[in-house]
């Protein structure tokens, strides 16, 4: 047998306030009372609700209180809005596999695209920080991975010295530039 009682459940809600489920369990098989006594109330932590509950039931001969019917057993957070928090949740896992199924694979390796994309699904990691600025002054990051860098390397074109390069579509460029943050630097 369960007993239901609600605090303050008519009056207005601040939308701050989160709305707890307190769950009390009878100590004393001998009463008649419920089981268990489940009170709902609103505050912004636990700490607060149970003060709350307390200061109605815990006093003497309250049921929490000297009589001792009853110990809290359990406070739950019971946010009336926490569906819609879910069904977000489960519409950004559902984004997030549709970006990882369809729209990654359409990206080719070492573009500015594959890297926009793992930055989305937060997996960029593994790719190079290097970064330049193109001719009209916009930042390029390398699309590399991280530790490609080589200073022995030789750029694909002619007369190139080694000296390491990135590589961001279809921009190369040097660590040794004015304008650029190095490898390794964020
Ligand atoms: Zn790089």
């Amino acid at each position: 047998m369960n007993f239901e009682k609600h605090f303050e459940a008519s009056k207005e809600i601040a939308p701050e306030l989160v709305r707890y489920r307190i769950v009390a369990q009878r100590t004393d098989s001998e009463h008649p009372g419920a089981v268990r006594l489940t009170n709902y109330a609103y505050g912004r932590s636990v700490e607060e609700v149970l003060t709350k509950v307390r200061k109605v039931l815990d006093k003497p001969g309250g049921l929490y209180g000297d009589a001792g019917l009853y110990r809290v057993v359990e406070v739950v957070e019971e946010s009336p809005d926490s569906g819609v928090r879910q069904r977000e949740r489960a519409d950004l896992m559902r984004l997030e596999a549709l970006v990882r199924e369809s729209v990654l694979p359409r990206t080719h390796p070492h573009t500015t695209a594959r890297r926009r994309v793992l930055e989305a699904l937060g997996e960029a990691g593994g790719l190079c920080t290097a970064r330049t600025r193109d001719a009209d002054g916009d930042v390029i990051v390398c699309t590399l991975e991280a530790g490609h860098y080589d200073v022995d390397d030789r750029p694909p074109f002619k007369d190139g010295k080694p000296g390491g390069w990135h590589k961001a579509d279809g921009v190369i460029w040097s660590d040794s530039g004015g304008a650029c943050v190095p490898h390794g630097a964020l």
